[in-house]
């Protein structure tokens, strides 16, 4: 096996799930174990100054000529599926078949079609009890990969680079203490996504919203023109939102509203929703069809109330990505000198790049070769995780 399939090996066996409950940053303290490693390998590879700061940050830079390129990638796993005691293993030259991870759970063409892409590549795979973590783990394999190459070749010339590893990404609180002064760039890539042709320069708005209904409880024998049940307004609520517009029905470049939480009593309830939409003012429609749901609703029952409360989770990034061309044009370059035919792709969701994008830092995604993520069916393609390593070498190489 060779140096850089050993590295992601090496990252996938260390548990780095985040916690969404924790209220710490990191999340989780075992996320510091990758970074760790991490901080030692970068010196290894002559980032001297590579260090792990307070938040769970690993910052390292390489002094080159010229621009000054940012690098990132996640640390943690996601939620869904555990990411301990992964043991991933290595399906040679894929023949198209399903393939079993494990008596209970198999791989199924059926069930992911575009398997199929990857016949005649060797695969990793999970056992089936875990997921891979090649989200986001090949991505910073793919970057330390580019790394060793360069520190090996000490003739070819390159940029000045900027390498971040976060923490959380997984929980949306990668950027929380991400510093652009330890950072250090002029723009920067996620390594981050799934097909290696695609530059994703665009992702959702998103909003969160919790909506707190306090009803007026009293015992139901008695509840005429009294009682107010706290669940019945929250369902009135949903019941003024328009019902063609929930993922169920979601267009592929459309936006949608999403309750993902409802907790309480007939006396208080409250519910957790998402609004997801490209747009501008297509994200401002959905909270203000919210806001006039919520306003019917008060208005038809003045003695029960439902509290509204709107949060901003993250923008698109095009907006901020438009105003520098440099780091889509070089991506372009870079996937065209490797043979790559680069297609642009909206994200339905978002990533730590759009939120260092409106930070001031532009930072679109490129891919990692791995796909399914969040899951036990997740799993690396080994080509194309090696070529992701040349189109890295060829965005901070200087010819
Ligand atoms: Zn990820």
């Amino acid at each position: 096996m060779d140096e850089n399939l050993k590295r992601f090996i090496e990252y996938v066996k260390i548990d780095t799930q985040s916690n969404d409950k924790a209220g710490t940053t990191p999340s989780t303290e075992k996320q510091k174990d990758l970074s760790r490693l991490l901080v030692k390998q970068l010196k290894e590879l002559d980032l001297t100054d590579a260090y792990l700061d307070e938040f769970g940050v690993v910052y390292a830079h390489l002094k080159g000529e010229g621009d000054r390129i940012g690098l990132n990638a996640h640390v943690d796993t996601a939620l869904e599926v555990t990411g301990k005691g992964v043991n991933p293993r290595l399906v040679e030259k894929y023949d198209g078949e399903n393939i079993k991870l494990s008596e209970k759970y198999t791989l199924e063409v059926k069930q992911f079609p575009h398997m199929k892409e990857h016949i005649g590549h060797d695969l990793i795979v999970t056992d089936g009890n875990t997921l891979l973590g090649a989200d986001d783990k090949a991505g910073i394999a793919i970057i330390m990969g580019a790394l060793a190459f360069l520190k090996a070749h000490p003739e070819i010339k390159h940029k000045n680079i900027s390498v971040a590893f976060t923490p959380d990404e997984e929980i949306g609180e990668g950027p929380l203490h991400f510093d652009l002064k330890k950072m250090d760039a002029d723009y920067a890539f996620t390594i981050d996504g799934s097909y290696i042709d695609t530059i994703e320069n665009e992702n959702y708005n998103a909003l969160g919203v919790h909506l707190k209904a306090h009803g007026v409880a009293v015992h139901p024998g008695e509840g005429t023109n009294t009682l107010i049940n706290a669940f019945l307004l929250l369902s009135e609520v949903i019941d003024n939102l328009p019902s063609n517009e929930t993922p169920y029905y979601a267009k592929e470049d459309g936006g949608y509203w999403h309750v993902n939480d409802v907790n309480g009593n007939n006396e208080i309830c409250s519910l957790s929703m998402i609004l997801r939409d490209f747009s501008k003012e297509g994200i401002q429609r959905r909270k203000e069809l919210i806001v006039e749901a919520v306003n019917k609703v008060n208005a038809k029952y003045p003695t029960a109330h439902v509290d509204v409360e709107i949060k901003e989770q993250y923008e698109n990034m095009k907006q901020f990505v438009d105003k520098d061309p440099r780091p889509c044009a070089l991506a372009e370059k870079a996937l065209k000198e490797n043979g790559i035919t680069p297609k642009y792709k909206k994200i339905k969701g978002g990533t730590d790049g759009a939120t260092f994008s409106k930070m001031g830092l532009v930072t679109p995604n490129l891919g990692t070769g791995s796909y399914n993520h969040h899951g036990r069916y997740e799993f690396l393609d080994v080509q194309e995780f090696n070529k992701m390593i040349d189109v890295v070498i060829s965005l901070v190489r200087i010819d």
